[in-house]
């Protein structure tokens, strides 16, 4: 076994904010079965603190950036935890990264600082009885573990970067170096030091032996300058050390054979009970209860990164059209209240919920023939894989993830019987006209329809094959430094 050390600010289901949570809680059970064990550290909020049972402190820091802090050990919904106990970083009720403000705490360079240092401790050995192979950061949070393990003196363990979102890096000003104990030589060009701040995540990715992202075709747009987030020079720099792993989905949550948040249960073999979902959720949403009509659903945060004003462009050809729409998403109220006005105007095709409802997403996945994500980029994309394990086809820009996880129904892929969906590129609101309306000429070939379901259906998502991914590159990282 591969003995790994996970740093990360958020884990699911003890803390989660978004997919980052997710990954981080679902990966080491599946990694356990490639061949990897997994350790995860994370910050001793009080969301966490309150969850442990019977934790043991391991490890002491008499000053760990301003107060002392302990490193606890414990098991939790079967993962193996630490928590850094560190009350003067972490100790603050509600959100982790912002105060009851919606503004970043002033200290968060300090508090994942903190974070960083502590893992880089427990990745050289300092408790007792464990040791590791590789160090994985997760996102700019947990980036500094590579820093302090980059500078540190002695043997340390081999390091892995992951990139979630790389629009947030940690950037801060010059006057916080100074505190983070480092080396000179940390703040310089090759190191974490940008336009003349410091860059937590810049710092992760030029010292990481490995970096990845969640899908390769984001690996590869990151490295441009379009999307490359000021740092698609560093990126391309390091070309030869970064890949992409898609992520999985929890497959036990999400499984319409077992799912207690539809009303009616269904599976490859049973298509047809997909019928009485869509009755349910046309009810639902004030939506006129037609089984021929397409059901186009869409579950997203409403910002710019996700295109929906590109739908609101081409909502009046999908009504005249006949095509329904369902959406559920909160975030800038422009998109909200143009999306509540479309319900309005549309009667009876557009159906809209603002707000975060997690059975309703069940629901519109198990219940909407289609479901659209065409986002301006998009680094993995959840929503997408749940509607190919649901059966909702998915209609999607081809960027990022999306583009890696969809079969486009093209005249080969179709001839071929292998097309699970429909991607469309430019992101404009023409494109995405053209998609649907090739979308309506497949629904309206039923056997050709319910063939897509089906290989959409039988597409694996899972966490198993980027599970032994993560494990291969942990390999031939390690066969590198032997
Ligand atoms: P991002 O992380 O950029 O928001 P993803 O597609 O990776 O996009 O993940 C979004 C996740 O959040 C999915 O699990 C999706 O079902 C869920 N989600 C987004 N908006 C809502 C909402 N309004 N209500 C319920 N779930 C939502």
């Amino acid at each position: 076994m591969i003995r790994v050390l996970t740093v990360a600010s958020e884990i699911f289901p003890l803390i989660k904010t978004g997919g980052l949570g997710d990954v981080v809680g679902a990966l080491p059970r599946a990694l356990g079965a490639a061949g990897a064990s997994t350790t995860t550290i994370v910050p001793g909020y009080p969301a966490v603190l309150d969850q442990l049972p019977d934790a043991v402190a391991v490890h002491h820091f008499t000053d760990l950036f301003g107060g002392p802090a302990d490193v606890l050990r414990c098991t939790a919904a079967s993962l193996d935890l630490l928590v850094v106990d560190a009350p003067h970083l972490y100790a603050r009720a509600g959100n982790p990264y912002l105060g009851a403000d919606g503004l970043e705490w002033p200290d968060n360079g300090i508090r994942f600082a903190g974070l960083g240092a502590a893992a880089a401790a427990v990745g050289t050995g300092s408790v007792p009885g464990l040791a590791f192979d590789i160090v994985h950061a997760h996102d700019w949070q947990a980036a500094m573990a590579v820093v302090y393990l980059r500078f540190h003196d002695g043997a340390r363990p081999g390091t892995v970067v992951t990139v979630h979102n790389l629009a947030f890096q940690g950037r801060y000003p010059a006057s916080l170096f100074p505190r983070l104990g480092l080396p000179d030589s940390a703040f310089s060009l090759n190191g974490m030091e940008y336009h003349g701040d410091v860059n937590f995540l810049k710092g992760g990715l030029s010292y990481a032996d490995r970096i990845t992202t969640v899908s390769p075709t984001y690996a590869r747009e990151i490295t441009g300058v379009e999307n490359g987030m000021g740092l698609d020079g560093l990126l391309r720099y390091r070309a030869g050390v970064l890949s992409g792993i898609m992520n999985g989905i929890d497959d036990t949550v999400w499984n319409p054979a077992t799912d207690p948040l539809i009303p009616a249960r269904y599976a490859r073999a049973r298509l047809g009970k997909r019928a009485a979902n869509k009755a349910v959720l046309q009810r639902r949403m004030g939506l006129d209860e037609s089984p021929n009509a397409l059901l186009v659903g869409v579950v997203s945060r409403l910002t710019s990164q996700k295109g929906l004003d590109m739908l609101l462009d081409r909502l009046d050809d999908l009504a005249a059209d006949g095509i329904q729409l369902v959406l559920l998403g909160s975030g800038e109220p422009e998109l909200e209240q143009a999306f509540v006005s479309a319900a309005e105007w549309h009667l009876g095709a557009v159906g809209c919920v603002i707000g975060y409802d997690e059975a309703l997403a069940h629901l519109i996945q198990a219940g909407s023939d289609a479901l659209l994500a065409p986002s301006r980029f998009e680094p993995c994309g959840l929503t997408q894989l749940y509607a190919l394990r649901y059966g909702s086809i998915p209609v999607v820009s081809r960027v990022g993830g999306l583009a890696d996880s969809v079969i486009d129904a093209n005249e080969a892929a179709l001839a071929a019987g292998v097309a699970t969906g429909i991607q469309f590129w430019p992101a404009t609101p023409e494109a995405l006209g053209d998609a649907l309306h090739r979308l309506l000429s497949l629904w309206r070939d039923r056997p050709a329809w319910e063939q897509m379901q089906r290989n959409a259906m039988a597409a694996d998502v899972s966490w198993r094959g980027p599970a032994s991914r993560y494990v291969a590159l942990y390999r031939s990282l390690l066969a590198d430094r032997s």
